[in-house]
């Protein structure tokens, strides 16, 4: 990384080299943009070092898990004795890739000529910021992009301090041997079954029926019927009151639901909220939500002409890839000239690594009847056991649904999956779903044999 001046003007300035910030960063530098970047953290934000990247590699060693205890001895021929395993050389092997990556970022950027700033950012004014830290000084530039994501949100109760959140889970250095997850989204089912399938007794805590509400209901009652039978403890209509520690150390949560006791740990995952109260705002004028998300348009414009927002300190598809696209997109269109530019944020393919995963892209059944009726729909569902399962004791199940609209000649405007593998399945399909693929187009295409996919296509 180059030694940086501690006074110096940029075309661009962008606070964060998260997902959003670096790709729009990077973009800017190829069109011959002077831009530098301003990172609290470790390069590559949340995504990389506490989110995506770990996350991914802890759902894998699950999965890894689930093959050796329910399938691989069964009928599909292996013999092995007890398989151990060991997270502290996860955890090890996990944290290297990471260092190795955030290297990887840091010479990306060198490498555009991005000027990598370490320190905490906080406007001045609309165009200049004060930066405290490694390169502490004033930066001024024409444009500043705020892109500077978020953090778990507390509980704000009695004892939350007590609790770990996402961020912690990365910290853990064994698999705790009890566990108690709070919250009913991405990340409290995906930690969820992770600390299941790798050995540790957990328990999910929700405050209404299912998990995953606001996702295609059909998907939400699967996945929570999937992990009440995973051995997964789910407690219902539980909003959590407050937290406890024993005098063993031991944690427990007191809810609307009674009282849960004795767990080692406690991981809250309740949503995020975005970083945007560090930065004086005051000191630049821009306007924020009643959560703190600082409010664009679609051009990812702020209120103020020299500033422009994306990424999860927006508050919308709070997702990798969409920080990313909308980075970059809006680069093109400030320093390429491609005018109308700007991100789609509609058929947005998202996966859940849950166990079994899920995929979805498009209106969910209830958005879709809300906005055209349901006798203008006509819906395709499927439910199967992937062939994996034929050598398997367990007989997990895939679940596929097609929405379309009726008028439009079946124009297929929501997908919807859950099932080993459906993660992998989505990309190919969303490609379809956003070009306006017709049932009748999925029809037409010849299947892949033998695969789960191919039920798309042969739905009737
Ligand atoms: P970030 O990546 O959070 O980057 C913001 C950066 O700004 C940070 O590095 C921060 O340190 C820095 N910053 C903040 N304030 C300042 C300041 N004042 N000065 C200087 N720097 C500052 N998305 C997916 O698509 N797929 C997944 O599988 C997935 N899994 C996830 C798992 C977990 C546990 C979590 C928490 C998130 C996951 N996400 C996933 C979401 C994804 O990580 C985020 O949507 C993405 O990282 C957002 O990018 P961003 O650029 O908006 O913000
Ligand atoms: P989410 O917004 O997904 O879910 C949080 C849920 O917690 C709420 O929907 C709510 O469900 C429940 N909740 C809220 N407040 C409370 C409370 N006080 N007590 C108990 N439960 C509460 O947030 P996450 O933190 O799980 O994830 C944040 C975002 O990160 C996600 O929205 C997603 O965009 C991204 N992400 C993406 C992943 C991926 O792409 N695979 C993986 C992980 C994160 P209810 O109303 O039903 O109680």
């Amino acid at each position: 990384m180059a030694p940086v001046a501690s006074s110096k003007h940029f075309d661009y300035l962008i606070i964060g080299a998260g997902s959003g910030g670096i790709a729009s960063a990077k973009k800017a530098a190829s069109f011959g943009a002077k831009v530098a970047v301003i990172e609290s953290g470790p390069i590559g934000g949340t995504c990389v070092n506490v989110g995506c990247v770990p996350k991914k590699i802890m759902f894998c060693a699950a999965s890894i898990k689930e093959v050796l205890d329910h399938d691989a001895r069964a009928n599909y021929g292996f013999d092995f004795n007890e398989p151990t395993f060991n997270w502290p050389k996860l955890k090890q092997a996990r944290d290297a890739y990471i260092k190795r990556l955030n290297g990887l970022y840091i010479s990306g950027l060198d490498k555009v000529d991005v000027t990598t700033i370490l320190g905490s950012a906080k406007f001045k004014s609309a165009t200049e910021v004060e930066v405290e830290g490694t390169h502490a000084g004033v930066y001024s530039a024409e444009r500043i992009l705020i892109a500077c994501g978020g953090r778990p949100k507390t509980l704000g109760i009695p004892g939350e301090e007590l609790a770990i959140d996402s961020d912690g889970f990365f910290l853990l250095e064994e698999l705790p041997k009890s566990c108690c997850v709070i919250g009913a989204g991405y990340i409290a089912v995906e930690m969820a079954g992770i600390l299941n399938a790798l050995g540790c007794e957990t328990t999910l805590v929700i405050r209404k029926e299912k998990v995953l509400r606001s996702f295609d209901e059909t998907i939400s009652e699967i996945l929570t019927e999937e992990i009440k039978s995973s051995g997964i403890k789910l407690v219902t209509n539980a909003t959590p009151k407050k937290l406890f520690k024993n005098g063993d150390g031991s944690l427990g949560v007191e809810t609307a639901a009674g009282t849960l006791d004795n767990f080692q740990v406690v991981l809250n995952a309740i949503g995020r909220i975005p970083n945007t109260d560090r930065l004086s705002l005051d000191k630049c004028g821009v306007a924020v939500d009643k959560d703190q998300h600082v409010i664009v348009d679609e051009y990812q414009r702020t209120n103020v002409d020299s500033i422009f927002s994306l990424g999860d300190c927006t508050g919308k598809w709070l997702l990798t890839p969409v920080a990313i696209a909308a980075g970059r997109r809006l680069s093109r269109r400030l320093y390429n000239k491609e005018t109308d530019l700007k991100l789609e944020y509609h058929n947005i393919p998202t996966v859940v690594f849950s166990h079994p995963p899920i995929g979805t892209v498009g209106y969910t059944e209830q958005e879709a009847v809300d906005l055209f009726g349901r006798d203008n729909l006509k819906i395709y569902k499927t439910t199967f056991t992937n062939m994996y399962f034929a050598m398997s004791e367990r007989k997990q199940k895939t679940t596929m649904k097609l929405i379309c609209l009726k008028t439009q000649n079946e124009k297929v405007i929501g997908l919807h999956m859950i099932g080993l593998n459906c993660d992998e399945m989505l990309q190919g399909f969303s490609v379809a779903v956003k070009m306006g693929a017709t049932k009748a187009q999925f029809d037409d295409t010849v299947a892949l044999h033998p695969t789960a996919s191919e039920e798309l296509v042969t739905m009737t």
